[in-house]
């Protein structure tokens, strides 16, 4: 297998900015090429998120490794998906956007070889995959008020929350979108005190769930506001890979799947079966991110109750076409094999 990076830069359209950061306005992914020796390609990406430890210079400085060690697990047989991710995953421990754009590339690849889009490889329907929200981040009210206007044809919106004007943006919303579901994501902004004041201001306004209310390791916390609290409770942050749903079992209502989060797409299905054996909801979400990323969630959106896969729709300009969010807010799946991708 031969292995090419290159770093990819993604101007958003609008500033897009959460609780717990002011983002910058342009997002910088690093792309991977696999290509086996008769020349059939696979494409992955890393949106590198410095809350996760990484950056594309980390992605970038630890791919030739990456290469390395996916190539001798492979052994020449690009096919043996579950050693070549374990090996990868021993070998430099998180690093999860660099090694989930390798598996995107690896199953997308696989998916070509044997003529099929990977959600047909794992037997999935896409009828069974749920709408996805379009996320209105935090600016000035007038600010959102437009956003929320440019997004009239979803029917879901996620606002983040976790400033002190709160309330005034969930009555703008209101009254720009009165029969629209909204979620909301605080993004690690209160404490439980806090959140458990704030939320019956949000079911005033028809808040259909709160995703991360609190820091993402305050358990206690999280099992006290989801007791207290008629919403139900997703944790985000504070769920990176499957083994995060044990502990949080109990504490919250159910979990947010990213592929830049988990590090494999296998780790993400993995994610999905821990929580259906507690009896949570499943939501996958994505960072900002091309196509090539959000194509790779899509393909496993028919597991799960919830999507937010909106990442590329905040995109200026997105240099593939494929499987994503359409105009609607539906999930758009082609018959492509692999991820379904293309270049432009
Ligand atoms: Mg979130």
């Amino acid at each position: 297998m031969k292995l090419t990076f290159e770093t990819i830069e993604l101007p958003t359209k609008h500033a897009f900015n959460i609780a717990r950061e002011a983002a910058p306005r342009t997002r910088r992914s690093v792309l991977v090429r696999i290509e086996d020796r008769d020349g059939v390609e696979g494409w992955g990406e890393a949106p590198a998120t410095p809350y996760y430890g990484e950056t594309a210079e980390t992605v970038t400085a630890i791919m030739p490794h990456l290469s390395a060690v996916a190539a001798r697990a492979a052994g020449g047989d690009l096919f043996a998906l579950e050693r070549i991710e374990t090996a990868l995953e021993r070998s430099i421990g998180r690093n999860p956007a660099a090694r989930v754009a390798v598996s995107m590339a690896l199953h997308d690849l696989l998916g070509k070889r044997l003529g099929v889009p990977i959600w047909k490889l794992w037997g999935l329907d896409p009828a069974e995959a749920p709408r996805s929200s379009f996320t209105i981040g935090i600016d000035q009210p007038e600010v959102m008020r437009q956003k929320v206007r440019e997004a009239a044809g979803y029917d879901i919106l996620k606002i983040k929350v976790g400033t002190p004007r709160d309330r005034e943006v969930l009555q703008m919303i209101r009254d720009e979108a009165p029969e629209k579901t909204i979620r909301v994501d605080a993004n690690t902004a209160w404490t439980a005190k806090e959140a458990i004041r704030r939320i019956p201001m949000l079911e005033e306004y028809g808040v259909e769930f709160v995703e991360q209310p609190l820091k993402p390791d305050d358990l206690e916390g999280l099992r006290l506001v989801r007791r207290r609290s008629r919403l139900p409770i997703i944790a985000d942050e504070s769920c990176e890979v499957a083994a995060d749903v044990a502990r949080l079992a109990g504490a919250v209502d159910g979990v947010n799947i990213k592929l830049a989060k988990c590090g494999s797409l296998r780790e993400a299905v993995r994610i999905v079966h821990a929580a259906r054996a507690h009896g949570m909801s499943v939501m996958i979400g994505c960072m900002v991110e091309s196509t090539v990323g959000i194509a790779a969630a899509v393909q496993l959106a028919p597991l799960v109750d919830y999507a937010d896969l909106d990442g590329a729709a905040l995109l200026a300009n997105d240099p593939f076409s494929g499987p994503g969010l359409a105009d609607d807010g539906s999930l758009r799946f082609n018959d492509d094999p692999g991820l379904g991708v293309t270049r432009a």
